[in-house]
């Protein structure tokens, strides 16, 4: 046999597609060519596999060996595929059975003594392996986080003379088991850790229960951050599709991606970030904050301050869950379905309203510091929320009841009736879905005009004051919008400029 086939895989976002190593020996001068395009890193590996294969004491034929990874039109970068390529070269050369690489999946780079070296995105080829039935052989530190996609056979290995030893036959290596070592989850931060702000909690549940996106306004100091970072623990627990979409994500992002799963994510960016650190980016396209946020919240604080481009590019995945990040040649796709809780001062200086009176700043500079955000991105976020000093802790009662384990509970009941009613939350009512589901009986539908109205608010204003009321029927279990529940929702109802 002097050709042989060893399936790999690229990454290309949080997806792996199929890479296979085609390995053959001919006559002729002995040399060494990869082609299929492959980038610098891929043409370095040809001296580690040469290393490799020589430091094991394999035979390094002595031949013209031809090395293609296809397809061409992937990227093909990092030391993901050194492994494929040495097993390759030494199944064409009859040093290990090349029937034994069919059924096989491999990820690995290689040091120059054999040394199998863990690789990024592990768990995206895993998951990938597994719905091709094949068996996924990966680096021995990279093991559990392949185990993460169950049912998948995971064969981990230390070195290219242990992983030939299995495949000849001399020495089997027996499956992975995992040792659950990554499902290890942490409590999330408890509502009632946070000291009074009865208003901005029960505002948290609504957006919880409804998946409204939420924007507290207020003084430094009042807890906005706080309060924020409790969200992931009133939504429900993340399902196993969804965990693994997250964990997927954070193994492209970086090598030690799973000390928290299995949680809805909470990213807290600073308004200083730039563009592609907020929204993905780069040559080779990385995911930003907003996808490492995806299943669970994005919280952006000091809205304002954030760049408005890049603000504008958020209401995409708003929109459609995910992010398409546009290269020279093609498209790179990265979910992103967030829940967006941003914050803000009510003007410049953060003080306008206080008792205290330290608010110089004039209405102009008011204007021109809420006119930052633009009414597109606004008329995203269903709830608005002002968020006051609390004149004293002393006078603040400790429990107030909103703890987040009886919150979720009210939250989990509210979503299910969503999920059977209409098979979404209701932040994503369409126009249809509003008029189906949150019709409202002729007289609360006049005095909903007549508020309106008074309050000069648009009809895609009224549109998420309906569907923040039919988030509050559902906590209630009630089948009908009431005139209540229109009452609150129209307390969400935010800036005079939306
Ligand atoms: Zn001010």
């Amino acid at each position: 046999m002097s050709l042989a086939i060893v399936h790999s895989r690229a990454q290309v976002g949080v997806e792996a597609p199929a890479v296979t190593v085609e390995a053959h020996l001919a006559n002729g001068l002995p040399s060494l060519a990869l082609v299929g395009l492959p980038e610098t890193a891929v043409k370095e590996s040809k001296d580690r596999v040469r290393s490799a294969i020589l430091n094991c004491a394999f035979d390094f034929p002595p031949r013209r060996i031809t090395l293609n990874l296809a397809p061409a039109d992937l990227p093909k970068d990092g030391g993901r595929f050194d492994l494929a390529i040495a097993l390759g070269i030494l199944a064409a050369s009859g040093q290990v059975p090349a029937a034994a690489l069919e059924q096989i999946e491999c990820l690995g780079e290689l040091a120059l003594s054999g040394a199998v070296r863990p690789v990024q995105g592990v768990l995206p080829a895993a998951l990938a392996a597994r719905a091709a039935g094949r068996t996924l052989v990966v680096p021995r530190a990279n093991a559990e986080e392949a185990s993460l996609a169950s049912g998948l056979q995971v064969i981990a290995v230390e070195h290219l003379l242990e992983l030939a030893a299995h495949l000849n036959g001399q020495t089997p290596i027996a499956p992975y088991q995992a040792q659950g070592l990554l499902r290890r989850s942490q409590p999330y931060p408890d509502l009632a850790e946070v000291q009074g702000q009865t208003a901005a909690k029960r505002a948290l549940l609504v957006a919880a229960a409804g998946s409204h996106n939420l924007l507290f306004s207020g003084p430094p100091g009042t807890g906005k951050t706080l309060l924020a970072s409790r969200l992931p623990g009133l939504l429900p627990p993340l399902d196993e599709q969804e965990a693994l979409e997250v964990a997927a994500i954070h193994s492209v992002a970086s090598h030690t991606p799973l000390d928290a799963w299995p949680q809805r994510p909470f990213r807290n960016p600073h308004h200083s970030a730039s563009g592609p650190a907020l929204v993905g980016g780069g040559s080779r396209p990385q995911p930003g904050e907003i996808t490492l946020a995806h299943q669970g919240v994005l919280f952006l604080d000091e809205l304002p301050e954030f760049d408005r481009k890049v603000l504008e590019v958020l209401r995409e995945p708003l929109e459609s869950g995910q992010i398409v990040i546009a290269r020279a040649r093609d498209k790179v796709r990265f979910p992103a379905r967030f829940q967006l809780v941003a914050a803000m001062n009510p003007c410049p200086c953060g003080f306008l309203g206080d008792p205290s009176g330290r608010c110089r700043c004039t209405p102009e500079q008011i204007q021109r510091y809420r006119g930052k955000l633009s009414g597109p991105l606004l008329d995203r976020i269903d709830l608005h929320v002002t968020v006051a000093r609390e004149t004293t802790a002393l006078h603040v009662p400790l429990g107030d009841g909103a703890d987040s384990a009886s919150s979720a509970a009210l939250v989990a009941r509210a979503r299910q009736r969503q999920i059977q009613r209409q098979g979404v939350a209701n932040a994503f009512l369409d126009l249809a879905g509003l008029r189906q589901h949150c019709a409202l009986p002729s007289a609360d539908q006049d005095w909903l005009e007549s508020a309106c109205e008074r309050l000069a608010l648009s009809l895609r204003a009224a549109h998420r004051i309906l569907k923040v009321a039919r988030t509050l029927a559902d906590l209630e279990q009630a089948e009908l919008i009431a005139r209540s529940h229109l009452a609150e929702a129209l307390q969400y109802r935010g800036h005079p400029q939306s």
